[in-house]
């Protein structure tokens, strides 16, 4: 039997016939016949199954500047796959059609080959696991990176960074790395927000930030500013302090809301408030800012911390490199911390 990274991650629960999923920090205990949290993990037969594994309901190139990572591969295009079920129920999902839904077994299934050579066929850089959680189905993204690792691809997962820290290090292993980019979800800085308005915790996601910039992927993070709910100078200068504590190269991504899924009755962020987090995040000492998904906005641009130049600019989905020369700046040489060079064949 093959020994899979959910067999790996499924624990023995305190009652005989339960077994605790380790995959994400909610760590479900399951009986038999019992699914997740996230509706995608079935206990079955003694043991965990992925019901989302191999089924995506979504899967088309993209450019690598809509997930958001600005700092990788600027200009390519990933091929991007996500599937039914999530492990988060955020009020606010503007993914919701996808990530609400309880994945269905049935039907056919696509084989981690055939998405790698969808990928290459459409003159993709990389595979990118989005639009729902990736961990839900991490058996099926491993195999995937596996042989998208031997055929040369980047591989890079939207994550709301709910993974187990020992998830992270089966994705991590350093003579067996998987996983090249991430960008997370920093859905706010108040852990009462994070139980009332998503069903999980801040630490958790906070850890799997460090735990993931520590074993060498590159991190991105994402917040999406609702108005009066999570954007207040307070909250934001604990944010972006925290974020610059951990790396102060670390892009963080600021996303407009509109109303959507269970919040409705909210308004769409403002521009002004879009560009008063930026620049509470540049005063906490983030470099790397950006309104992420203000087409045309001039912060959207990537300029260079050291002599400001404009290194890559955006413009929608047409991006230009200006200045940037093997990962540094054209202009003064200053390094610019990301993934610019395409990866290698692996043997
Ligand atoms: S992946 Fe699903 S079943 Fe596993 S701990 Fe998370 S929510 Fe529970």
């Amino acid at each position: 039997m093959t020994t899979t990274l959910l067999t790996q991650l499924t624990y023995p629960g305190r009652e005989p016939d339960t077994l605790i999923c380790g995959l994400c920090a909610h760590r479900c205990g399951l009986r038999a016949g019992q699914v997740g949290r996230c509706g995608a993990i079935l206990h079955r037969a003694g043991a965990l199954h992925s019901r989302a594994a191999g089924r995506p309901a979504v899967l088309h190139a993209d450019p690598v500047e809509r997930k958001p990572l600005y700092h990788v591969l600027p200009g390519a295009k990933l091929l991007s796959l996500g599937t039914l079920g999530c492990n988060m129920s955020c009020d606010f999902c503007q993914n919701w059609r996808i990530s609400q839904i309880h994945p269905n077994p049935a039907g056919d299934s696509i084989p981690p080959a055939a998405v790698v050579a969808a990928a290459l066929d459409q003159g993709c850089a990389g595979i990118a696991f989005t639009y729902n959680e990736p961990t839900i189905y991490l058996d099926y993204a491993a195999a995937i990176m596996a042989l998208a690792k031997q055929a040369g691809l980047l591989t890079a997962f939207k994550t709301n960074g709910y993974l187990t820290p020992e998830a992270i290090v089966l994705l991590t292993q350093p003579d067996w790395p998987l996983l090249d980019a991430v960008n997370v979800d920093l859905k706010g800085f108040d852990d009462g927000y994070y139980r009332r308005v998503c069903g999980a915790r801040l630490q958790p996601v906070q850890d799997a930030i460090m735990q993931l910039h520590r074993r060498g992927v590159w991190v991105e993070t994402t917040t999406l500013l609702i108005p009066s709910v999570n954007d207040s100078d307070g909250e934001l200068r604990a944010l972006t302090g925290w974020l610059a504590s951990v790396s102060p190269d670390m892009p963080w991504h600021v996303w407009r809301f509109h109303p959507d899924y269970r919040m409705t009755d909210a308004t769409w962020t403002h521009v002004r408030d879009v560009e008063r987090a930026l620049a509470i995040g540049r005063a906490a000492g983030l470099r790397y800012v950006y309104a992420s998904n203000l087409p045309g906005d001039p912060n959207q641009h990537t300029r260079c911390s050291g002599c400001g130049a404009a290194l890559i600019e955006r413009a929608g989905n047409a991006t230009t490199a200006l200045h940037l020369e093997a990962g540094r700046c054209g202009k003064c040489g200053w390094s610019i911390p990301g993934r610019f060079a395409q990866c290698e064949v692996q043997k």
